[in-house]
């Protein structure tokens, strides 16, 4: 290609990208990468990292007289940094260090700077490193030109803006600039030039605001029409929440211009809000990309909707925000009182982010990147309003945003998600006008707590597995080294399998190692005092022995099940084994009372209808705690609209009755349902017993359920086991005088159980592929029931590379009888094994004799 016809590219690389040998080496790479393809290369570059922040003391400081040794730490930086790049920093520098010590020395005398002098001296730090970029850039690529931005850059004088807007947060026009682009084909086809400075109409240097070399970025690749804008950052894209608070937070891999101007303007630093608009009017689409690691590919920005359904993408908190809430003086009805409220804002300079309204009520919260100057004229601003209403104000709140597309359109499904608001007081509640953005303003301590809830409910378990990338630990090969993360037993066990398929046919089949492991995680919860295995999750008897060594009680729920325990452990310490019926008749509380097994009731009903039978005798209690958790709402078991537990307003009720019947309440238990990855669940559900515990009076025994999620396929996170463990350590620390217990079942067994399968027929219809498997929902409901995504793989060929997207479905006369859907499967073939992954709680214990087709049958190994 030849250069007249070359286009352009913009790279834009952050401060800390550039502060390093190990980062230049990877920006080097990619520029020639780019050029291979074509390109001609426009690098836009920050100043060091923290330069910025160190000039900006050096404004501050400087009537102070005490700049010396932060001008020597500028130079160092520059230095040090030069050193590693083996460029000559004397040489490429010595007029830049003393134009800084000149411009010091001037602020000392005069004791103030002036916008001007400030912009001048903010904008050595991106001249400064550039020098020594370009330079560096020259010697590895043998071509580079060093251009100064402020001759491309022109700022615009707008009316009604701030002198020191003008000059510290400066704007330019995003129109194509037929001179910008011939002056960089002029200098060739890689040049390297600085973010954040311009020049205006006048000449004179202006800067566009902290973090502005994005939108430099951006305003060059508008000017020159660049093909691309690439934004390389230490960040591997942008993600669905702050992956420092919630490491489950997925890479978001592809947002509309839209979608990406809400979530940088609502609190993501990745990228700077104005940086997108120039972008979006080009159609140029902007990659986010982490130069420490290049081989990623990041976010991709642009207006290739893959498609528009509804969806939360990002939950997003904006911290310390404030609040003013206006009540109304009995003119809230008269024309005119909302225009003379919100003339005093402007009056003030105060700018408003979000409004909520009310019969009596207007409340606002002020844009906290605009507002800083609030404190400054707080006192004569309330003042004036106050002549209007009652003022409020309200500060130490954080904005909580879900972002998205057509939030409205799904609110109902968010459902689940807004019972964590029972707990908390909800300052403001917004949607905005564009349907993308959905917020609430809780307190500052609450915030982070409340965005993993949400994240949890709307992201995690929404399965999306199209907008939603790898976590940032598994992105950047962090992750915690737990049995978790090895690869799975079944992988390095593949030729036992296939023998005992060969042997034994269609099974299940249980690894005893992975039970341990498992088991081990939940004697890790230090703060637990004993553990019952939930048995309906696996009855198989030889599982039921692995838990008995361990030291496990079993929760039962069925007197069958309580007779199973018996049958094959007649030695067994009654007090091992909680009975836990729901909906169960007389007869079967009449047995477990014989038995002496502990008994639990869930319903006030057996004590109104029957309170014979329970006189003088010790009981446990089913507390409904009022709210739901879980995968699907089949599983949820808290809440009015679940049939389980006793709910609060009953409890009066029976503290009369266990009076009445001499009952001693032994414990109470709560189980709020599975697949629960927020690890302060059960700290929550402790604090709810607790409440019914101290009301009933002489509990021993605080019973917090199930329910610990496990990693149900590659694209989840982990239940952070370790939190739970501290959470309810802090549970134990306030209320030290109760035994805890929990009943694990699903995540002591799922993923030590595989069902092996054998393929029987192929099958396409056209673009539709079907591999057919000699079992389905007759051994395994759970797909269908719940639509639950198990790993499934061809385990005969493991190795070879997936060609197709299948259907594997079963023999059972059922549309339904699929077990997955559009999965990456390697060419199969009649007889391969077929193995369904965390089959273990919940397979066999649920299959049936349908159509008269025995299930498949067990082998622990
Ligand atoms: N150096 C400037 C700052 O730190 C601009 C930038 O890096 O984006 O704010
Ligand atoms: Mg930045």
């Amino acid at each position: 290609m030849s250069n007249e016809e070359a286009h352009w590219i913009v790279l834009k690389f952050g401060g800390t990208s550039v502060s390093s040998l190990e980062n230049w080496k990877n920006i080097v790479s990619v520029i020639k990468q780019r050029r291979a393809e074509g390109y001609r290369v426009c690098m836009v570059h920050s100043a060091l990292s923290g330069i910025s922040d160190k000039l900006e003391e050096l404004i501050e400081r400087a009537p102070e007289n005490e700049t010396g040794e932060l001008v020597q730490e500028v130079k160092n930086r520059h230095y040090e940094l030069g050193e590693a790049l083996e460029v000559p920093v004397d040489e490429l520098l010595a007029d830049d260090f003393s134009e800084l010590e000149h411009m010091v020395k001037g602020m000392e005398l005069i004791g103030e700077a002036s916008y001007r002098v400030q912009a001048r001296l903010l904008a050595m730090g991106e001249l400064m490193a550039t020098k020594l970029g370009a330079a560096y850039v020259r010697r590895e690529l043998g071509t580079g030109a060093w251009i100064d931005a402020r001759d491309c850059i022109r700022t615009e004088t707008l009316k009604d803006v701030s002198e020191r807007s003008l000059i510290l947060a400066a704007v330019s026009a995003t129109d194509e600039d037929a001179s910008v682009r011939e002056r960089l084909d002029a200098a060739g086809d890689l040049v390297v030039t600085q973010g954040f400075i311009g020049s205006d109409e006048n000449g004179k240097t202006v800067v566009l605001g902290r973090g502005g070399s994005d939108v430099s970025a951006a305003y060059f690749a508008a000017k020159i029409g660049a093909d691309r804008l690439e934004i390389w950052t230490d960040v591997p894209g942008l993600f669905s929440a702050n992956p420092q608070t919630v490491p489950s937070a997925r890479l978001l891999n592809h947002l509309s211009y839209k979608e990406a101007q809400e979530i940088a303007t609502n609190g993501a630093e990745v990228l700077h809000p104005r940086s997108i608009l120039p972008a979006r009017k080009h159609h140029i689409p902007i990659h986010v990309r982490c130069t420490q690691r290049p081989e990623l590919s990041g976010t991709v920005i642009s207006d290739e909707s893959s498609d528009d359904a509804a969806l939360v993408k990002t939950i997003a908190v904006r911290k310390d925000v404030v609040l003013i809430s206006m009540e109304s003086l009995g003119m809230w009805q008269q024309v005119g009182f909302l225009a003379e409220v919100f003339e005093v804002f402007r009056q003030y300079g105060l700018s408003i982010d979000l409004i909520s309204t009310s019969e009596s009520n207007v409340t606002v919260s002020l844009d906290p990147g605009l507002n800083s100057h609030f404190h400054d004229v707080r006192k004569l601003f309330v003042e004036e309003l106050s002549g209007l209403c009652r003022v409020k104000v309200i500060e130490s709140v954080s904005a909580v945003s879900l972002l998205g597309r057509r939030i409205r359109t799904i609110l109902h499904q968010l459902g689940g998600a807004f019972e964590v608001f029972e707990e908390q007081k909800v300052y403001l509640v917004n949607q905005a006008a564009n349907d993308l953005n959905f917020t609430f303003v809780v307190e500052n301590e609450q915030a982070e707590r409340l965005v993993r809830q949400l994240h949890d409910h709307i992201i995690t378990q929404s399965g999306n597995q199209q907008s939603f990338g790898l976590t940032w630990p598994e992105l950047m090969g962090e992750q915690e080294k737990d049995v978790r993360d090895q690869q799975p037993w079944w992988k390095e066990k593949q030729e036992q399998l296939l023998d005992l398929v060969e042997r034994s046919g269609t099974s299940y089949v249980y690894d005893t190692d992975t039970l341990k492991k498992y088991a081990a995680m939940i004697e890790s919860i230090d703060p637990v005092d004993y553990r019952l295995y939930a048995m309906k999750a696996n009855a198989n008897p030889e599982v039921l022995r692995t838990f008995r060594e361990l030291g496990f009680g079993f929760e039962c729920v069925s007197i069958g099940e309580v007779r199973r325990v018996l049958e094959l452990f007649p030695d067994i310490d009654r007090g091992e084994i909680l009975f836990t019926p729901n909906f169960a008749p007389r007869t079967e509380y009449g047995e477990a009372l014989e038995l002496g097994v502990n008994l639990t009731l869930d319903n006030i009903y057996p004590l109104r209808e029957w309170p014979a039978l329970f006189e003088d005798e010790e009981l446990f209690l089913r507390i409904d705690p009022g709210h739901g958790h879980g995968h699907h709402k089949h599983v949820k078991t808290g809440g009015m609209h679940s049939k389980f537990g006793i709910p609060r307003f009953e409890i009066e009720e029976v503290a009369e009755r266990v009076e009445e019947l001499n009952i001693t309440v032994r414990g109470l238990h709560a189980h709020i349902g599975s697949g629960i990855k927020d690890p302060y669940s059960w700290k929550r559900t402790a604090i709810i017993l607790h409440e019914v515990a101290e009301e009933l009076g002489g509990v021993d025994i605080l019973d917090l359920g199930g329910g610990f999620g496990i990693r149900e396929n590659e694209t989840e996170a982990h239940l952070d086991v370790q939190e739970v463990a501290s959470s309810l350590e802090q549970f134990r620390e306030a209320h030290p005088g109760y035994e805890l217990w929990v009943e694990p079942g699903r995540f002591l067994v799922a993923v030590a159980g595989v069902l092996l399968t054998r393929v029987t027929q192929l099958k396409g219809k056209g673009q539709v592929k079907y591999v057919g498997v000699d079992t389905g929902m007759n051994s395994f409901i759970r797909p269908a029931l719940y639509g639950a995504r198990h790993t499934i793989v061809n385990l005969s060929r493991l190795d070879e590379p997936n060609s197709q997207s299948v259907n594997i479905v079963g023999p059972i006369c059922e549309s339904g009888d699929k077990l997955g859907i559009d999965r990456l499967f390697p060419h199969a073939g009649e007889g391969d094994v077929v193995l369904v992954a965390n089959t273990g709680a919940y397979g066999q214990v649920m299959s049936s004799n349908y159509n008269l087709r025995p299930p498949a049958g067990e082998i622990v190994i």
